[in-house]
């Protein structure tokens, strides 16, 4: 099992929270494929989240990419496969019009904007077909995403953001209600307006395993659990040397797919992406009481920069999570923080009661907190991802940076840099938003700039 004697090395805890999706653990979960590592491998992935386990499945399973591949792969991760972020978030695959989208196209323009907007929705619609296709059971779940805003700040802050953008083509599928309507139409008490668009809400945890599981039936994948990285080296002939606890193993190429802990072997990325916790719950309600259905998903915008999200589950259960409002001001219970094996004190209790006095009619239903966890991202100091070839380092790619925000943004990433191990493609010629490559300039500007950047 992973040990922390390497805690320098920012690397995850052994005993973190134990999240909803993970109470019954898939038999891969903790699996080696082999009881030694292999010498060698053509492509070597540190982190068995979204990021890694997508990044496998294409370079393996690819065919639009290509055809099958003959590439050896490695996938090495620290604790279980899928125990990170991916393994404990919201479930929420949504679009995020309005929270990063009008930053880019501030910093940006509003074209390089809608290029990333339109990036997330071809994200979710690749999810569906994919869903479909492979009839993955994960419970995806297409749905109305419904922003309901109970602050009146918040709104006064938001309306401009949507003039902005309003005259987009993805637009089209974007309603927004102020004023009376908008309590009824979201079911959220005291909302004063509201707003929706598609989204969709998922088992990140049995999607990701369904994947991680295809990807190894096809024999040319090595999954090791419970084997943290601990360093990367250069042999003479040019390959990389990865160390771990349990050995080496000798690679053509590496990709850095383990998120808030990016910096642990590539410490020019301390300022970029910092391990930053959020928390989550999952609400049941007792069998003999009945609660109104919710065919929505949430962002819930109660206070002042606060918000909350929330997905339904097909089984009558509710994920909610979020309340960093109540918390942000404390910076050591989250910021630069990768111990997700305790509960952030500040909010442990936020969640009881939340759908009684959030949600019209649920003050009756008895709704109780069964789970409650927290988790590690890998925020961004400047919002976007960091994705393709590591700056000065050869052989070397990342695929990290997701913020609070991975499930809508990830696959195509992944995709898109499986192809430019495949095809030998450049960055630029695989179709990703320019904006999310990763490059010493971007990596300078958070080394240079105010601490914290667009996270603080
Ligand atoms: C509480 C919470 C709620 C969230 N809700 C949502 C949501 O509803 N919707 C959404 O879009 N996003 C959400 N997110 C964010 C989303 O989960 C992430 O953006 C996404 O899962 C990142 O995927 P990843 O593969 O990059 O990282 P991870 O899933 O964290 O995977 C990285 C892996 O690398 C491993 N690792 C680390 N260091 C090493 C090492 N040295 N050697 C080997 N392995 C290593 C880790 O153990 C981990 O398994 C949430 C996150 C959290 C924590």
């Amino acid at each position: 099992m992973a040990s922390n004697h390497h805690r320098n090395l920012l690397l995850p805890v052994d005993n973190p929270t134990l999240p909803v999706w993970q109470t019954n653990p898939h038999p891969l979960h903790d699996h080696r494929s082999t009881e030694e590592l292999p010498e060698t491998c053509d492509v070597l992935i540190i982190g068995a989240g979204f990021a890694g386990v997508a990044t496998v499945y294409n370079l393996v399973n690819g065919e639009d990419i290509g055809g099958t591949s003959e590439l050896s792969v490695v996938i090495l991760e620290a604790r279980g496969a899928c125990s990170g972020a991916t393994g404990r978030n919201g479930g929420h695959v949504r679009p995020d019009h309005f929270g990063t989208i009008p930053t880019y196209a501030k910093r940006f323009g509003l074209k390089a904007a809608e290029e990333f907007a339109e990036y997330e929705i071809a994200n979710f619609h690749a999810i569906k077909k994919l869903v479909r296709q492979q009839k993955i059971d994960c419970d995806l779940v297409v749905t109305r995403t419904c922003t309901a805003f109970t602050n009146q700040r918040t709104l006064d802050k938001y309306k401009p953001n949507y003039e902005m953008l309003a005259g987009l083509p993805y637009m089209d599928d974007f309603q927004f209600v102020i004023g009376e309507a908008a309590e009824s139409i979201s079911g959220v008490k005291g909302a004063l307006a509201c707003s929706s668009y598609t989204a969709a809400s998922v088992f990140p945890y049995k999607f990701i395993m369904h994947l991680l599981d295809s990807a190894l039936n096809t024999g040319h994948v090595n999954l090791q659990t419970h084997t943290p990285v601990i360093g990367i080296s250069k042999a003479p002939d040019g390959t990389l040397v990865v160390k771990t606890e349990r050995g080496f193993i000798h690679t053509k190429k590496v990709i850095h797919a383990n998120n808030g802990y990016v910096a642990g072997l590539l410490p020019e990325y301390k300022h970029s992406i910092i391990p930053c916790k959020g928390i989550c719950s999952h609400i049941t309600v007792p069998e003999e009481k009945v609660a109104p259905l919710l065919t929505n998903s949430y962002i819930i915008a109660t206070t002042d920069n606060g918000m909350d999200y929330l997905i339904p589950r097909p089984d009558g259960s509710i994920i909610v999570g979020g309340a960093s409002h109540m918390f942000r001001a404390d910076k050591h219970q989250w910021y630069n923080n990768t111990d997700d094996s305790i509960l952030i004190e500040a909010v442990k209790d936020y969640y009881d009661g939340y759908m009684q006095r959030t949600f019209q009619g649920w003050e009756d239903s008895g709704a109780k907190v069964k789970e409650l966890w927290t988790g590690v991202m890998g925020y961004s100091y400047d919002s976007l991802p960091h994705v393709g070839d590591v700056p000065e380092r050869l052989n070397q790619m990342i695929l990290a940076g997701f913020n609070g925000h991975g499930m809508p943004v990830i696959w195509l990433a992944a995709k898109g840099v499986a192809e430019m191990i495949r095809k030998g493609t450049a960055f630029e010629d695989v179709g990703l938003p320019k904006i999310m490559k990763t490059t010493m300039d971007r990596i300078l500007a958070a080394k240079n700039g105010p601490e914290g950047g667009d996270i603080l």
